[in-house]
């Protein structure tokens, strides 16, 4: 089986059994996601234990890239500390832009994602619930990110947090 076929084949088990799937009751925090692009959304809820992802779930309706995205995403974070996560997400991002980009070991399944980079109208759909997961870990961010905004968002735009102290 060639390698191209083998990521195909995760990218489709992923959008037809998405893990992680649903609402996760008793969240830290939650964001949620719009590509207008493609029309893909997805909300994420995300359990936090100190500077860790203790668990993850997303929902929403997009195309089968951004689903299974989502789903590789959830799977990859979960357990991790957040500068993991950001490392992850800027060898995610180096796998979908950079077209020579060889997967690193740390991506594992997400060098499924690799095949996207082919398809640059596609990029946002594989993007979106990183972006979305940052919005969700960062106070400060906007609760919906869009991918047709620039990064920086208003730090007035606290992200909504739910189970946070009074
Ligand atoms: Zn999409």
């Amino acid at each position: 089986m060639e390698l191209k076929d083998l990521y195909r084949d995760v990218i489709l088990d992923h959008n037809r059994h998405p893990r992680n799937f649903g609402r996760l009751e008793g969240a830290d925090a939650h964001a949620e996601g719009h590509n207008p692009l493609c029309g893909d959304r997805l909300t994420l809820s995300v359990k936090l234990a100190g500077d860790r992802i203790e668990d993850i779930r997303f929902e929403g309706k997009g195309c089968a890239i951004s689903t299974a995205s989502a789903s590789l995403m959830s799977e990859a974070v979960k357990g991790k500390d957040r500068d993991t996560v950001r490392r992850l997400f800027d060898s995610v991002h180096a796998l979908l832009t950079e077209q020579d980009a060889a997967p690193g070991a740390e991506l594992g399944k997400l060098a499924a994602l690799s095949g996207v980079r082919e398809f640059p109208a596609r990029v946002k759909c594989a993007s979106l619930c990183w972006h979305t997961l940052n919005a969700a870990l960062e106070r400060g961010s906007a609760p919906t990110v869009t991918t047709e905004v620039p990064d920086e968002v208003p730090s007035d735009l606290a992200s909504r947090l739910v189970g946070e102290p009074q």
